[in-house]
């Protein structure tokens, strides 16, 4: 994940805490914005797909770079192998 990605997610992250630290405030908001009469819409028609496309996406962006760019952990003694790794550079054992 580069690095403008990163301060993109805590970036939201920051935005997102900060929302629901004032929760009560924000949901009053949208209720007089007509949101909440929107999002119960929306919610009755997009939810399951949409949150199951977003937190798969999510779940994407959490993924250790350096675990994903590894190549597993060894069978043997379970340390972690380069990828595309035939033998285990700490002990040999054959992958
Ligand atoms: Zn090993």
């Amino acid at each position: 994940m580069s690095l403008s990605i990163r301060k993109l997610v805590v970036i939201v992250l920051t935005v997102g805490i900060v929302i629901l630290a004032n929760l009560w405030a924000v949901t009053h908001w949208l209720d007089q914005a007509g949101v909440i009469e929107i999002a119960r819409t929306a919610r009755e028609h997009f939810l399951t797909g949409t949150s199951v496309a977003v937190i798969t996406a999510l779940l994407i962006l959490l993924v250790n770079p350096r675990r994903a760019r590894s190549g597993g952990s060894c069978p043997v003694c379970s340390s972690s192998l380069p990828r595309g790794a035939k033998y285990c550079p700490e002990c040999g054992g054959r992958v």
